[in-house]
């Protein structure tokens, strides 16, 4: 029976360029909600996902905006 092993992986972030290491305890926290590893270190998820957060609620005049700026 093959066992799977963790170990830290090392990546660079998507967003800014910085090696981040996923950790063991991260990566079976993700395979455990079905989700795919992070691209991005921790401090750009955290950017990200505050983005997100306001952006609800904004996306039509952010939508709209960006209508503008490219014709
Ligand atoms: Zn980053």
């Amino acid at each position: 029976m093959r066992k799977k092993t963790y170990e830290p992986i090392q990546s660079a972030c998507k967003d800014c360029g910085e090696d981040f290491v996923i950790s063991v305890e991260e990566q079976k926290y993700f395979a455990s909600i079905g989700l795919v590893l992070p691209k991005r270190c921790k401090d750009c998820r955290k950017r990200r996902k505050e983005i997100k957060k306001s952006y609800n609620g904004k996306t039509e005049s952010w939508s709209t905006a960006e209508k503008m700026g490219k014709r």
